[in-house]
């Protein structure tokens, strides 16, 4: 698979999926189309899809198929994506999305399905520890000291604990996610694509074990 990849990245909150994306765009050379990178800076710079978005998000809803995947379609026509392929993160979250991806994605349909495993337990830990900027979105680990004030290294942002970062809501959420990925996963192994991949360790063990499995497709 050397010519691009086409890859759905799959796994809990927590799960390094978003490190190990950025790591596997620059190694196959493949944008990482992150959904939640996309709804952030369409809200930030206001467009019409970051107003329909927000106000979705201000109601306490999630934003909805529909949505989700106009911004994908739209992602996937670019040319990086046309030419060189994908590594999707974020969608799809349920079925619904999967069967309209492969329907947009009809001429260069997602190869693989990757499912990051990481426990429970594992993820609940780094979740509770977990600080984000309230700018770029980047996700940083408390060591239990926090720097104060602490500011963003990439763009100076504030860097604070999520509201719903709660144990509480983090279950609620690692609930939700279960639920809906469940389905998923059984959607991508009917038709040969699902592969699950050991995410426990360090990042270079676990992007080892994620390269030779592409690698091996
Ligand atoms: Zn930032």
């Amino acid at each position: 698979m050397n010519a691009g990849a086409r890859i759905v990245l799959l796994g809990r909150q927590g799960a390094g999926k978003g490190t190990q994306c950025v790591r596997l765009s620059r190694h196959y050379v493949v944008p990482h189309i992150s959904t939640g990178d996309i709804l952030r800076a369409a809200v930030r710079e206001g467009t019409e899809l970051g107003k329909m978005a927000k106000a979705v998000i201000d109601a306490g809803q999630l934003v909805g198929d529909d949505i989700m995947v106009g911004i994908v379609k739209e992602r996937l026509e670019a040319d990086d994506a046309r030419t060189r392929g994908y590594i999707l993160d974020g969608f799809p979250r349920t079925v619904a999305q999967a069967v309209a991806l492969d329907e947009i994605a009809a001429e260069r349909p997602v190869g693989m399905a990757i499912d990051l495993v990481v426990p429970r337990e594992l993820v609940l830990s780094r979740l509770s520890a977990r600080r984000v900027c309230r700018d770029c979105g980047a996700n940083f680990q408390s060591t239990g000291v926090d720097p104060r004030p602490w500011t963003c290294e990439n763009c100076g942002g504030d860097v604070v604990q999520r509201d719903d970062d709660t144990p509480a809501a983090i279950n609620q959420r690692l609930d939700l996610y279960e639920t809906q990925t469940q389905p998923l996963i059984e959607y991508y192994g009917r038709s040969g694509r699902m592969h699950p991949v050991d995410g426990v360790g360090s990042p270079d063990e676990v992007f080892s074990r994620l390269t030779s499995v592409v690698d091996g497709h």
